[in-house]
């Protein structure tokens, strides 16, 4: 099956957000069950300010993060649909809002996944800036460095702080050059990120989302699509490599 959004595309940008990773187990945020619904107050604990200013805050991070499922999820099938189409051939790139590594698990190359938000997989020090690999099974609440005693955070984006603007660059020329946007489980409410889908709009490229809920970008869409992700994008992978 191939729909004509999909005629002469020969790259295609994939943006993902957490719906991708709520079949893994991984809770989105925003959702009836997500995140910050649930407890509205760990927004404290992810804001910069609070976090590197509080003890208690970095103390009330860390717990939260000892026991996430991102650590011990799965990739899913639209994950693996993802790295199969680029195993065969076809050029993907993935820009992801999510953080917790599980396309590279599934497959794709790391040098074609963009981790927009960062990863929780690395730890980094606010200090000396030095990269380590987290670790989940530390008791102390308060990290600090090894080397220079600066406090340690996630290596991921959190309220507060600007994405890289590196990062942001070179995801705005991807969804310039790629012919197809697809965009998979974002709610597209979380700048800078969500503008991705003017820009590709702007470079005369095609929109498609797939997503539960309405987004803000759905008038730009090519074609939106309601279909839950884990049966819509194995399909549209397939169809994409076999076109
Ligand atoms: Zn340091």
């Amino acid at each position: 099956m191939t729909t004509s959004w999909m005629d002469g595309v020969t790259r295609v940008a994939v943006l993902t957000g957490a719906g991708i990773s709520t079949d893994s187990g991984i809770p989105d945020y925003r959702g009836p069950s997500g995140v910050w619904t649930r407890d509205p107050t760990l927004i404290e604990a992810f804001t910069y300010g609070s976090f590197m200013v509080d003890p208690e805050v970095r103390a009330t991070f860390w717990r939260t993060y000892r026991g996430h499922p991102a650590f011990s999820a799965r990739p899913n099938g639209a994950h693996r649909a993802l790295a199969d189409l680029e195993r065969g051939g076809f050029a993907v790139r993935v820009l992801t809002q999510n953080v917790d590594g599980l396309h590279q698990r599934a497959g794709s190359s790391p040098r074609k996944v963009l981790e927009l938000h960062g990863s929780i997989r690395e730890t980094v020090c606010t200090g000396c800036g030095a990269r380590t690999p987290t670790s989940i099974d530390e008791g102390d609440e308060d990290r600090r460095c090894a080397d220079c005693g600066g406090i340690l955070k996630l290596g991921v984006v959190m309220f507060g702080e600007h994405l890289d603007p590196a990062t942001v660059g070179l995801a705005e020329r991807i969804a310039s050059h790629s012919e197809l946007m697809l965009v998979v489980g974002s709610s597209l409410l979380v700048e800078p990120v969500a503008s991705l889908c003017a820009v590709a709009v702007n470079g005369g490229n095609r929109l498609v989302i797939v997503n539960r809920d309405p987004t803000p970008y759905d008038d730009l869409a090519t074609a939106v699509i309601r279909e839950p992700i884990g049966t819509a994008l194995p399909r549209i992978c397939a169809a994409l490599a076999g076109g």
